[in-house]
């Protein structure tokens, strides 16, 4: 399990990213990714583009191997039957590192308090060495 002041400065970060100030009357949530295996949240990522995939509008699917036990999982999918694999993408920290405790948030469009709509999101990871957090990919 990962400290509760990680995961906050993870979530921190992700909001950040999707710019949440700007949106104080959205609904915004933030998933930790937990292995289904050991419940580890440090994964090396891939990143599989499918066509159509762009910097603000990510398509395709985000496969992690926890650094744990190894357990390969799907973190997200958000694609078609139609799209194409283009290329996968290892991040690697400026360290060198390749393990990260890896978070999604998405923002909501709130009405009237009930949660509606997705509006945007972002997948974000903190290095397990130099703690140096980054964006992946941003989906709208
Ligand atoms: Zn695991
Ligand atoms: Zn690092």
């Amino acid at each position: 399990m990962e400290n509760p002041e990680t995961i906050s400065q993870i979530d921190d970060f992700a909001r950040q990213c999707i710019h949440s100030q700007n949106h104080p009357g959205d609904y915004h949530k933030f998933t930790l990714f937990k292995c289904n295996s050991c419940k580890s949240s440090s994964f090396r990522i891939t990143i599989e583009h499918h066509t159509g995939s762009e910097e603000w509008n990510f398509r395709g699917i985000i496969w992690g191997e926890c650094a744990g036990c190894g357990y390969l999982m799907r973190l997200f999918t958000f694609t078609g039957e139609q799209r194409q694999r283009i290329r996968d993408d290892r991040p690697e920290c400026e360290c060198g590192n390749r393990s990260f405790i890896a978070g999604m948030c998405e923002r909501f469009e709130g009405e009237e308090g009930i949660p509606g709509f997705f509006d945007e999101g972002v997948i974000v990871g903190r290095c397990t060495e130099c703690s140096r957090k980054r964006a992946f990919v941003f989906t709208d």
